[in-house]
């Protein structure tokens, strides 16, 4: 039995069903590319689900971090507070678009950033109902879990949900749904549903993440500013999956021009290391009261010292222009892959988050997930890291680390291909898009 196996039986055994996991033990990561227990090499297109942006064990990270472990690893923000994290919250006040005075709180995962971010917004605005998006994810707890708008494999058995929450429908110009119809359908809401007047927030991700990459036409984000500002409703933008350079600016809201109220950020900005924070108006983050917020393990020192050695190397390392040219060639192989393959219906995405949907007919667009599971198994066996998203689980997602150097990007593209055809049933001795 080779030792990945021999871990599966064990995860098995003692790993509750609900943890899903690949059957990839890793034991070794670095940059761009993951080695398994039984010495098998992988490319990574995942990052970790968009965390490790400046790649696995970034030498600036790893020796922040271990500078940290020097001096104190958690004494409790609350109890002890440190320099680190106000220093933190200063240079993301600073980075979230908007000129006016920020504030900026710090916690452990997205799915509690977006808690607290909705917290926030019903304190301040004292109104408690919240709309979120069809295809929308914002975590697994039961708040986020309520917003989310995917119900496989995150809502299935998991109810009752939270009272006072609302979906609308999210723009998705591929599968007939316009700017115009999705400001209808809030309409509807706000007539059949909600009173306006009654909403605290409209949470929105700029580019779905587990929805399947859709990205929200900027027009649509520039009409739910208006309207927030018309009823008094605080705009969050989700930016867990979106954000720390991953698709080609620091947030992704940035390319509509959109000045969103809070944010939410986590997964890239702790390159790894737990960590999530919500910034956003002073005025609207210094609503609650002291102790209303916060928790024991929120902004973590070595977390912190992680996420400054991040954004230095964002930074230095120019990591937005990158994501841009990286997503470039991206689109540019799988756009030529599509127009061979009709069941690759569409390519879409911005900056490193580029995805494309598998459908089993290009006029009916009807979805193959089939298709899609049996690509990223197939790549899987070649070495490639993929992940499948999409509220029908008919996209894959393309999130490699934005340090991924172009002779191994190279590679993963031309492995991709040869898992998209070998799943289709195409001898992959043609040539290569
Ligand atoms: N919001 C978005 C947009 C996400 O993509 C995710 C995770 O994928 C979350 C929230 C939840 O984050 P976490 O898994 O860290 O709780």
């Amino acid at each position: 039995m080779s030792k990945s196996a021999e871990l599966k039986a064990r995860k098995a055994a003692a790993v509750p069903n609900g943890i899903s996991t690949k059957g990839i033990y890793v034991v070794k990561a670095e940059n761009s590319e993951i080695w398994d227990a039984d010495g098998r090499r992988y490319i990574d297109f995942a990052a970790g689900i968009a965390v490790v942006n400046t790649g696995h064990r970034h030498p600036k990270v790893m020796a922040a971090v271990a500078q940290q472990a020097q001096e104190f690893a958690h004494t409790c923000f609350h109890v002890a507070p440190y320099e680190s994290y106000v220093r933190l919250a200063e240079r993301l006040n600073a980075l979230v678009p908007g000129e006016f005075p920020k504030k900026t709180l710090f916690l452990s995962s997205g799915a509690e950033a977006v808690e607290n971010a909705i917290k926030i917004a019903r304190y301040a605005t004292k109104r408690s109902a919240v709309i979120a998006f069809s295809g929308g994810f914002h975590g697994r707890t039961l708040l986020t879990m309520g917003l989310t708008g995917k119900v496989m494999p995150y809502k299935r058995g998991f109810g009752p949900f939270p009272a006072e929450v609302y979906h609308a429908e999210f723009p998705q110009p591929y599968h007939g749904i316009t700017t115009e119809q999705a400001l209808a359908d809030l309409d509807r809401l706000f007539h059949g549903d909600v009173d306006p007047k009654s909403v605290a927030a409209i949470i929105i991700e700029p580019v779905q993440g587990e929805g399947g990459f859709n990205v929200a036409p900027f027009d649509f984000l520039r009409a739910l500013r208006r309207l927030c500002d018309e009823h008094g409703i605080v705009m969050i933008a989700d930016e867990v999956q979106g954000g720390i350079a991953r698709t080609g600016k620091m947030f992704s809201i940035e390319h509509s021009g959109v000045i969103p109220d809070l944010v939410t950020t986590a997964k890239g900005l702790g390159g790894g290391f737990p960590l999530s924070g919500v910034t956003g108006r002073a005025s609207i983050m210094d609503a609650a009261h002291p102790g209303g917020l916060g928790g024991t393990y929120g902004g973590n020192p070595i977390s912190i010292a992680a996420a400054h050695a991040v954004l230095d190397v964002v930074a230095s390392e120019d990591l937005c222009s990158r994501a841009a040219q990286i997503g470039e060639r991206m689109r540019t192989h799988l756009e030529a892959l599509a127009r061979r393959l009709p069941a690759i219906g569409d390519v879409r995405g911005l900056g490193a988050m580029i995805a494309f949907e598998l459908v089993k007919d290009p006029k009916t667009k009807a979805p193959d997930a089939d298709l899609t599971a049996s690509i990223v198994a197939h790549a899987e066996k070649r070495g490639l890291i993929l992940l499948s998203c999409g509220t029908s689980a008919n996209v894959v997602r393309l999130l490699s680390p934005l340090t991924i150097p172009d002779a191994v990007l190279e590679e993963g593209l031309s492995v991709l291909t040869a898992s998209v055809e070998a799943a289709i049933g195409i001898e992959s001795a043609r040539a290569v898009a």
